[in-house]
């Protein structure tokens, strides 16, 4: 629907203009036609003029003739030829210069007695013309005037006739005779020619007798009723001919016009007529329509071409609109996206603040586990130690009643012996509580510079009396000086936790199994790797995926907390190693420690889980 109005505007102005197009046709087939009438009417009257003049040019002749006394004479005496042939010649000469086509006189019976063409074998002389209307008028005293084809010589002319008076200054009674001229009008017609439209001298009964049209010569311009073709036919105006209406006669124009213009001239009231072209009229028509076409298709045009600017720049402005709209949208995006962006931010530091409040809690709880897995230990530990001090204490005991003994023996050097045993005895507790005093000790978290080497010994030294109690044999395999950073108590804590492992797992045997736990220490690469081997059942298939987590065990119930290995990866983690298990082919498990070394480990805080 939205395409339908200018449709209709465009139907409408097609039509508009179709109609506007008619319209100056029809102005200008009117102004054509008023201007071809126009001018056609002044060419009639020039014509006309003209045709008048050359037939009063010659009225005067044949009245004047009628004086001549030669004429008179003539009549008087017809049968004088002397007479008649002077006044042939008479006539002959004044028919020259008067360049009339002949000059001849009748008697009363209208016998010609002579005539200009008395020597020319058509002459006229012995004629009868009575039965001519202008001899007859002549002759009743009138002048006769009649236009018609030669009775003798078949070539048409207008004859002009006056009686002849015996007393010619009278003019009264019969008159003797009639002199006529006869005048050419084929030289007139040829003036014509050059006309394109035709033109055309009718009778009284409108017979054609003059045109430039050789096919109306002698034809009506109407049919003509049997009393005209009678009356011609009487006077022989136009000989034998039988006049036939003419058959192409130009039409009525659509301008209101008559086919013609016309005007009476002469004393025989002709009509003159003139056909103006009907096609010059539809020419100018159509060149004024073809104008007005042209110029209304220009202005189509052009309105057309304005209208596709207009569209253009309309289009341009809807563009550049759409483009801003595009880029306020954009804009506007952009500040949603940057407002929702931020609040994101802030969502995102508010949870890095929990996360770091989270961190906090997380390594404020994981010294709480470490320590309870080490006083866990320790307390696993105790039966062993207790043993351990009970031995040096009960060897200390017996030193001393025998130092005793032998002071009262008067003994002082082997007393001296025993007091030595005792002191030694006593230097080795001292040893043991100092580590174990360490060890419980809530550990400060420092990172400091960790002996390896130092830290295997001294974990083994606290477990020395589980290793005697369950007969396992220790291998050991140190390398110097390897070092890292971290803190000692920790360390220890580490492989206390996996020798006890070790221990369990070789406790685990029947009587016949070989119980054995080897110990590694080795530089790889820039890492320190710590092997602990047993010779035990190895990891039980169920328990490999949860191994490291917490309170996972398989031990019975208080043998095991299953807090050991969670957190012992916890610890290898804050000292950015690694902590990993696996079954050997030849049987048992081996557990890998591997830790940074001191020179290469660029994390002096190894307690940090989280980087801000
Ligand atoms: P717990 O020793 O209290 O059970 P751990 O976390 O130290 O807790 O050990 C978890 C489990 O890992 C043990 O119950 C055991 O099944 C397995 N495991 C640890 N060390 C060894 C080992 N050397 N040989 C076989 N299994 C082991």
């Amino acid at each position: 629907m939205r395409f339908a109005k200018p449709k209709v505007l465009i139907a409408l102005a097609v039509i508009a203009a179709g109609m506007l197009i008619w319209a100056v046709y029809l102005t200008a087939q009117k102004r054509a036609a008023d201007d071809v009438h126009a001018t056609a009417e002044r060419q009639l009257r020039m014509i006309a003029v003209d045709l008048e003049s050359l037939l009063e040019r010659y009225e005067t002749l044949p009245f004047t003739l009628s004086f001549h006394p030669d004429v008179i004479k003539a009549l008087q005496h017809p049968d004088s030829s002397p007479t008649l042939f002077a006044l042939n010649a008479t006539l002959e000469a004044i028919q020259r210069q008067a360049k009339v086509s002949a000059i001849y006189l009748m008697d009363r019976e209208g016998h010609t007695l002579a005539a200009s063409n008395w020597n020319q074998p058509l002459t006229f002389i012995g004629r009868n013309f009575a039965f001519r209307p202008y001899f007859q008028n002549a002759f009743a005293g009138d002048s006769g005037h009649f236009y018609g084809i030669g009775n003798a010589t078949s070539e048409p002319g207008y004859f002009i006739a006056q009686p002849v008076y015996a007393a010619p200054a009278v003019r009264s009674g019969t008159p003797i005779g009639v002199i006529a001229v006869k005048i050419s009008l084929a030289e007139f017609e040829q003036t014509w020619r050059s006309s394109e439209d035709p033109i055309a001298l009718a009778d009284r009964s409108g017979v054609v007798f003059l045109s430039n049209r050789e096919a109306w010569r002698y034809h009506s311009i109407e049919p003509l009723n049997d009393a005209a073709q009678l009356a011609l036919a009487d006077t022989k105006q136009y000989a034998e001919k039988s006049i036939a209406a003419i058959s192409s006669l130009p039409k009525a124009d659509s301008a209101g016009f008559g086919p013609y213009v016309g005007k009476h001239v002469g004393r025989l009231q002709w009509q003159l007529m003139l056909f103006p072209s009907m096609a010059r009229i539809q020419r100018a028509a159509m060149y004024a329509a073809l104008s007005a076409a042209l110029v209304i298709g220009l202005a189509a045009i052009s309105l057309l071409a304005m209208h596709q600017r207009r569209r253009r720049i309309e289009e341009r402005l809807e563009s550049r609109r759409a483009l801003q709209q595009a880029a306020e949208e954009l804009e506007r995006r952009i500040g949603q996206r940057t407002a929702e962006l931020l609040e994101a931010n802030r969502h995102l530091e508010d949870k890095y603040a929990k996360l770091q409040e989270t961190e906090q809690l997380l390594r404020s709880t994981q010294d709480e586990l470490v320590q309870a897995g080490k006083l866990a230990m320790l307390g696993q530990m105790a039966a062993g130690i207790t043993h351990e001090l009970n031995q040096p204490l009960a060897a200390i005991r017996t030193f001393a009643d025998n130092a005793v003994t032998f002071l009262t023996r008067g003994q002082p050097d082997k007393a001296q012996d025993n007091l030595g045993h005792i002191s030694a005895a006593s230097a080795r507790m001292g040893s043991i509580i100092g580590q174990l005093k360490g060890f419980a000790r809530k550990s400060q978290n420092k990172v400091a510079r960790v002996d390896l080497g130092r830290a295997i010994e001294a974990s083994i030294m606290l477990l020395e009396t589980e290793f005697r109690r369950l007969d396992a044999s220790l291998e050991t395999d140190i390398a110097e000086g390897v070092a890292v950073s971290g803190d000692m108590v920790r360390t220890e804590q580490v492989l206390i936790n996996l020798l006890r492992n070790a221990l369990d797992a070789v406790d685990a045997l029947d009587e016949a199994g070989q119980r054995h736990i080897s110990v590694s220490l080795r530089r790889e690469g820039d890492e320190a790797v710590v092997r602990i081997r047993d010779s035990g059942h190895g990891i039980a298939a169920d328990a490999v995926a949860h191994l490291f987590e917490p309170f996972f065990t398989t031990k019975p119930s208080g043998k095991g907390l299953g807090l050991g290995l969670a957190i012992s990866s916890s610890i290898v983690q804050a000292m950015n190693g690694q902590l990993s298990a696996h079954n050997r082919s030849e049987g048992g498990a081996e557990f890998i420690l591997r830790l940074p070394l001191q020179s290469s480990t660029s994390r002096q805080d190894g307690s940090q889980l989280v980087s801000a």
